[in-house]
């Protein structure tokens, strides 16, 4: 399944996109920075955190669980990781930067960003980091 196929997916996905609001034409054709994109971006910070909060909720709830043991490092490892790189995220869309490839710098397409929300990284780019 391409790329496409999978974002066109997600934006029929009414719980996902609750008015129908964004269609990957409608996103292509936004100017970066102009205030359509800007309340795409809002919108984005809004999934993001969604995700934030339940990554959260599962680490406390796994430590209110299993009371003798603590996390395995791996879950430790995997919940703060992705913590760690949901809230780079939220930094970039705080100073603008986000939407941009922070290795090189290109635009991430609007394809990625509709399916990884927190993608800090093109295409390329996480194909060799
Ligand atoms: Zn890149």
């Amino acid at each position: 399944m391409s790329l496409q196929t999978n974002a066109n997916i997600f934006i029929n996905n009414r719980s996902m996109n609750p008015k129908g609001k964004y269609n990957l034409t409608s996103i292509e054709k936004m100017k970066r920075g102009s205030p359509e994109w800007l309340e795409f971006v809002n919108w984005q910070e809004k999934r993001i955190r969604e995700r934030l909060s339940r990554y959260n909720s599962i680490k406390i709830a796994k430590e209110q669980l299993d009371e003798r043991k603590d996390l395995t490092p791996y879950q430790r490892y995997k919940i703060e990781s992705v913590s760690k790189f949901l809230f780079e995220a939220i930094e970039r869309i705080k100073n603008g930067s986000y939407g941009y490839c922070k290795y090189c710098g290109i635009e991430i397409t609007v394809e990625r960003l509709f399916l990884v929300p927190a993608a800090l990284q093109c295409v390329a780019c996480d194909n060799t980091k």
